[in-house]
């Protein structure tokens, strides 16, 4: 049983939060329109530019990531626009429901769920019809499978379209270089690899889409009101003031680390995470490749509900993990390893795992993943 109150969070977001940054959070309320905010609003935006690689505005919703989403749709669609979508799990076939939602004439590329999107697909789609934006999701959170996006946005620029890209689970946690690859447009969340509670959205975004607007009412998300009051540091509306307090200091640790040391941070995580599932004898359902930092998703063993599994290692001791999401529900549970997480995190959420698939009756090894994550994490050096 686990300590009173001590808890656990091991999922694909929510994702812990530093002490400095809950700290943060707790510090007076300030107003929005007056010098004590206009710093903190000024800096963390700066950093988010930083952190996004961009020298574009990166505008910021108090909305969850579906919402900064759909920031992209209400400012870049018009009805009637042919747009592609590529989706291959539960992310990229809600934006395919939401941009069509919004009238757009959407060419499905619908890959089964796990499987990992290709670039040449993506050129082929394009040369058979024309699209104003590509829209793609970078790290697929509820397979595990991170797509190249550099070279699904190279096959979308030679045929001229805008490429919007969701990096709501990757952002800070793998590369996402919004300018060197021409990505027009890249949303994300507070709540994932950013290490801040959920309630921010942002959404990068190129002079080129800018200028590619389309003509969909929109007024809360209208990208023109919020870009126009953040370059003077006003907010259209009433900011999260704490949590972009909070995301502040966030982004500033995130950068004291530096982002290179965070991107090989969760290679080496998401190695030491695969290590130990096969290790212990489960089987990984994300793909085995350094790609997949942000989330290992495990099988369940047979004759075994990823269900229970999630159930008994929260009851039994405190630990949250993540199951599977719509047709993969029953089927996997997901290790989250984005934002605030180290090697440790990894280890114990395997020891745990390990006790409880066991006892639920799975054919375990015991006692060995816990080593092979150890040694992945410390002795298999990044490129
Ligand atoms: N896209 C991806 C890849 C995600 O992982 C999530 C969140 O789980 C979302 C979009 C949706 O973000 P939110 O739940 O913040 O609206």
């Amino acid at each position: 049983m686990a300590a009173v109150g001590k808890r656990y969070l091991f999922t694909p977001g929510p994702t812990p939060v530093p002490p400095e940054v809950l700290a943060a959070l707790a510090e007076p309320v300030v107003h929005h329109r007056s010098p004590d905010f206009r710093p903190i609003y000024d800096r963390c935006l700066s950093r988010l530019r930083e952190v996004c690689r961009t020298e574009s505005d990166v505008l910021l919703f108090t909305a969850s990531g579906t919402g900064a989403f759909e920031s992209a749709v209400v400012n870049l669609v018009s009805p009637g626009d042919p747009h592609l979508v590529v989706s291959a799990g539960s992310f990229g076939e809600r934006w395919a429901a939401m941009t069509s939602r919004y009238g757009a004439d959407v060419d499905h590329l619908r890959y089964a769920w796990g499987e990992t999107p290709d670039a040449e697909d993506v050129r082929a789609r394009l040369a058979a019809r024309e699209a104003k934006a590509v829209w793609v999701v970078q790290s697929e959170t509820s397979t595990g499978v991170v797509a190249d996006v550099q070279a699904i946005a190279a096959a979308a620029k030679e045929a001229g379209a805008l490429v919007v890209v969701d990096a709501v689970s990757s952002l800070g946690a793998v590369p996402c270089e919004t300018d060197a690859w021409g990505l027009d447009v890249v949303v994300s969340g507070s709540q994932k690899a950013l290490m801040t509670p959920p309630g921010l959205g942002l959404a990068a975004v190129s002079d080129a889409a800018f200028a590619r607007r389309g003509s969909l009412p929109r007024f809360y998300f209208d990208w023109e009101r919020t870009r126009d009051a953040q370059r003077s540091l006003d907010a259209p509306f009433t900011p999260a003031v704490s949590l972009i307090a909070g995301l502040d200091v966030a982004l500033g640790l995130l950068l004291d680390e530096g982002l290179e040391a965070a991107f090989e941070r969760h290679v080496r995580l998401g190695r030491a995470a695969r290590a130990g599932v096969k290790a212990m004898g489960l089987e990984l359902f994300s793909p085995d490749d350094d790609r997949s930092a942000v989330v290992t998703a495990v099988r369940a063993p047979d004759g075994i509900e990823a269900g229970d599994i999630v159930s008994a290692v929260r009851n039994r001791f405190g630990m949250t993990l993540a199951g599977g999401q719509g047709e993969l529900k029953g089927r996997i549970f997901r290790i989250g390893h984005i934002g605030w997480f180290d090697v440790f995190d990894i280890t114990t959420a395997l020891a745990a795992i390990e006790l409880v698939a066991a006892d639920l009756g799975a054919d375990i090894e015991r006692g060995v993943a816990v080593t092979a994550a150890l040694e992945a994490y410390e002795h298999t050096p990044v490129a």
